[in-house]
């Protein structure tokens, strides 16, 4: 019988959803964040549950061909990452198959999933930070707590939120310790910078707080106040949104709207969709859970209309903005919940859903089978709720034709799919 506190040898012979190493012990699951597939290592099990103990690694016995060093030394205390500690290739590798794996265990669905398409860049990838401020700290917070890792440089974020970190470290801390939340999004395409910072206090010598920050880069262009209980936004300088551009097109994204996190990615993401969705240029197209549009704007040349359903007020006015200012007039735009909006929709030929992580509200997959779309193209962020999804939609007569992982977070576990579904003619 196993027991907390006692140290093992033991074999990690698979890898968690979550990035970490799994090993046995008489045949029962350890979880052992940072160990790789491969690796012999010394554990002491650290917690026990009813179908499985989670153990903290001590030593590496032998190391996995893969393992590296961290580039960051933050790695074991920030919960940011998952992969510092492997080559980029054991990262591919475990992606697909974690894929893989999904769709065959929740999903039985039999699919053809493509190799993962790797990232352009697997550094300071990323367009958004949210960092924690308290006690004159900022940084990221420690994994399943609520204390500060004070990051000062982040292997994956933008190079320019150190930057700003360092000024907000280095401000008084009268002026530093009212704000909870520091977030900063870069436009990459056009390099815009919107900061939002997040209390419900009143920033005491916001002015100071503001001149430090637009002497220090030139590129922000609005600092947004962003009430903690109420949401509520108050402009503290510039303008309410920024602009970024994917491909040809141009988009305005306000302080709470979602955009992509990796700007490079998101592109290929976009043309993935286009090239499986084979568009002939007569299709109506849905494409539930839009954002500010990118989806919608980016098909609309390929289509013959297209109509995007979002549940963010503000997200909706920016997509409608940008469909003006892309000159794009067949495209429209509603506010609601996909599940309720799209009943009242009619047909449509290929539906796209690109849901948050919980995935779809298994009403709005009986409505697309009552639309009954000759495609549809499913972008997901949770191979899991995928695979829940694309088993309900296979039972309505949809075959899953081709999955392909993309790969927008590099040293992360999280892993996207583009889904093409097909249905499946009588
Ligand atoms: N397709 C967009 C956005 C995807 S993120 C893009 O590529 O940028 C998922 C979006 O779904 C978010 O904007 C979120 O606000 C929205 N959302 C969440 N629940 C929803 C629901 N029930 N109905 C419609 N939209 C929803």
């Amino acid at each position: 019988m196993q027991s907390v506190n006692k140290e093992y040898i033991i074999d990690i012979t698979d890898m968690s959803s979550e990035g970490a190493g799994i090993g046995k012990i008489d045949g029962f699951a350890v979880f052992v964040p940072f160990a790789l597939k491969g690796e012999k290592v010394r554990i002491i099990i650290t917690k026990m549950l009813k179908n499985y103990a989670i153990g903290q690694l001590v030593e590496v016995i032998s190391p996995s061909p893969y393992r590296i060093q961290p580039l960051c030394r933050f790695f074991y205390k920030c919960g940011g990452c998952d992969f510092q500690h492997a080559d980029y290739r054991f990262e591919l590798l475990y992606k697909t198959d974690k894929v893989k794996t999904a769709l065959e265990r929740i999903g039985s669905v039999k699919a053809n999933v493509l190799p993962i398409i790797p990232a352009v860049a697997h550094e300071n990838y990323r367009n958004k930070a949210k960092f924690a401020v308290s006690g004159g700290e900022i940084g990221f917070f420690k994994t399943k707590s609520h204390s500060i890792v004070p990051v000062d440089n982040c292997a994956i974020q933008n190079k320019i939120t150190e930057d700003i970190t360092a000024a907000i470290r280095n401000i008084e801390r009268h002026i530093s310790s009212a704000v909870a939340e520091v977030t900063v999004r870069i436009a990459e395409n056009t390099g815009e910078v919107m900061i939002c910072l997040t209390t419900d206090k009143k920033i005491p010598d916001a002015e100071k707080l503001i001149q430090t920050l637009c002497d220090l880069n030139k590129n922000i262009v609005s600092i947004v106040q962003i009430k903690k209980d109420s949401g509520k936004e108050v402009l503290l300088w510039g303008k309410r949104y920024i602009t970024d551009k994917i491909g040809d097109l141009t988009f305005r994204i306000s302080p709470k709207s979602f955009y992509q996190v990796n700007s490079k990615q998101t592109k290929i993401l976009y043309d993935k969709i286009v090239k499986l969705s084979c568009f002939s240029g007569t299709e109506r197209v849905f494409d539930l859970y839009c954002g500010i549009g990118t989806i919608s704007l980016y098909i609309s040349r390929y289509v013959r209309e297209v109509t995007g359903v979002e549940i963010a007020g503000e997200a909706v006015k920016d997509a409608k903005i940008n469909a003006k200012i892309n000159e794009i007039n067949n495209a429209f735009f509603y506010e609601g919940a996909a599940e309720h909006a799209v009943k009242s929709l009619g047909k449509a030929d290929v539906v796209i859903i690109d849901p948050p992580r919980k995935g779809c509200d298994k009403s709005l997959l009986d409505t697309i089978s009552e639309i009954s779309p000759d495609k549809i193209i499913y972008v997901s962020c949770n191979p899991a709720t995928l695979a829940r999804d694309l088993k309900i939609l296979s039972g309505y007569g949809f075959e899953t034709k081709i999955v392909q992982p993309v790969d927008m977070f590099p040293r992360t576990a999280h892993v996207e799919c583009v889904t093409l579904m097909s249905r499946v003619k009588e």
